[in-house]
């Protein structure tokens, strides 16, 4: 017979909400812990800011969210829905198939109360302590669950690149700002900028300061830049690395340029972060930035199934995802699915490190997914026992990565729908999702 666990889900995002509908679906008892005031997690948009922009106070007032005023997806709307409740378009709202984050917060809200999870959420309820298991149960929020899920986000605490040395940063004078904290362009009207990082929030916000600024300096240490003023833009330079900072505003490049310049920007990612978990070392986060050990990014296997993470993958579809590894939760915690021994997941986590060796894959691209994310998910599927995912799904994010990279400025009024909604058509199989 199927059991039932009583869950506490941290967080109200995308992730915590997977978890809930598919915990909720397979009958254990949950409530969702949230510590804003409403749902969305990243997606619910607050203009204010952290206490402090770079993000180095320990001690800092931390804004739960790092989406700016214009952001639209980066992704197109059929990879941000759910298999059974996709992203749709609807009558009066955008329509546009990169939306814009407000729609995006919409779609959340309606997908939670279609599946009543809405009333399964404690707002206002920071979650500040989580303690490893004592005969049989795990401890959250003073109150005593079975299973703890952590969906607790990772776009909120900054990593700084790695600045030769950070003391001369620490007393360089003007402003420093990560982009966890950029909001609207108008506070660097007539600024020379200097912005670390080439991802997509390096991107987007690039193009959105250098209509505003004096002059925008990107500087990355992918390998292949091409050092010089861009082509395109009559005030953007591409430079290596910082080489070293001096208090007066001048910032020197590894490639021997150097300007004075107002801000420094770092679009530089992410800290997963978990200040409200103690297990006594059986799940770390090292300097790498890797969490673990987790098997297949979910379970800590001497703590499974009783303490687990959605939403750790990066780089992907973290809609698809968290739902996939929800339901794969949820059978588990019901008994409708074995997990392998501690031994066998620590042995599956292990050959998984080793082959990232072997083939060169840094530490840092631990949970990453890519190239490797339609076999995580189908794999999640199977274990579930359900089909696997349709070409298209696969394909469609490859090509907007792809896409994004090659088309640049305005990429996403460009992507072709008549075509994907053919391709979409075509793939009709019902062995397939
Ligand atoms: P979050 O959305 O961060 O939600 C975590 C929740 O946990 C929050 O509500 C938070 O308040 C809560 N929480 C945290 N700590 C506690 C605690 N101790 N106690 C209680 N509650 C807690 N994805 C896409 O699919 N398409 C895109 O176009 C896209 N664009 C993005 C743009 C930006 C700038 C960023 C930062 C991310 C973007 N993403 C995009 C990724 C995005 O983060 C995911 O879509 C999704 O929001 C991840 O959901 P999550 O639930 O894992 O985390």
């Amino acid at each position: 017979m199927a059991k039932s666990a009583r869950v506490a889900v941290i967080g109200a995002g995308v992730a915590g909400l997977a978890a809930a509908r598919e915990l909720h679906r397979e009958g254990h008892r949950v409530v969702v812990l949230e510590k804003r005031h409403s749902l969305g997690g990243t997606w619910l948009y607050d203009s204010r800011v952290d206490s402090d922009p770079l993000g180095l106070d320990p001690a800092r007032y931390v804004v739960g969210t790092s989406l700016y005023h214009s952001l639209r997806t980066n992704l197109p709307r059929q990879l941000m829905g759910f298999l059974d409740y996709p992203f749709a378009k609807r009558p009066h709202e955008d329509q546009r198939t990169f939306p814009g984050h407000e729609e995006v917060l919409r779609f959340l809200n309606e997908f939670a109360d279609e599946f009543r999870c809405r009333e399964l959420i404690r707002f206002c309820t920071g979650s500040s302590e989580w303690s490893e298991p004592r005969e049989g149960t795990t401890r959250g929020c003073g109150e005593v669950h079975d299973a703890v899920v952590v969906c607790n986000g990772h776009f909120t605490e900054p990593q700084l690149a790695q600045v030769p040395d950070m003391t001369c940063i620490e007393k360089w004078r003007g402003y420093q700002i990560h982009s966890h904290n950029y909001r609207i362009s108008e506070p660097f009207i007539d600024q020379v900028v200097v912005l670390i990082g080439l991802g997509p929030s390096a991107f987007d916000i690039s193009r959105e300061v250098v209509i505003v600024a004096k002059e925008l300096h990107i500087t990355t240490r992918a390998p292949n830049v091409t050092v010089g003023k861009s082509d395109n833009h009559e005030n953007i330079w591409l430079h290596k690395m910082i080489e070293f900072v001096y208090e007066d505003g001048k910032v020197v490049f590894q490639d021997g340029s150097s300007v004075h310049a107002d801000t420094i920007f770092y679009c530089t990612g992410y800290k997963y972060h978990f200040p409200f978990i103690e297990t006594n070392g059986f799940v770390t986060i090292d300097d790498d930035n890797r969490v673990g050990p987790l098997y297949k990014h979910v379970f800590p296997p001497h703590l499974a199934p009783w303490l687990s993470f959605i939403g750790m993958p990066k780089q992907d579809t973290p809609f698809l995802t968290t739902e996939l590894q929800s339901k794969w939760l949820a059978h588990v915690l019901s008994g409708k699915v074995l997990l392998p021994t501690e031994e066998e997941m620590m042995s599956d986590v292990e050959n998984y490190y080793h082959h990232m060796e072997e083939t060169g894959v840094p530490k840092s691209f631990t949970h990453v997914l890519p190239p490797n994310e339609i076999e995580y998910r189908n794999w999640l599927l199977a274990q579930v026992g359900m089909p696997p995912l349709k070409e298209w799904r696969g394909r469609m994010y490859r090509e907007c990565v792809k896409f994004a990279k090659a088309k640049l400025d305005g990429y996403r009024d460009q992507w072709d729908d008549d075509y994907w909604d053919a391709v979409i058509a075509s793939q009709n199989s019902k062995d397939m999702l």
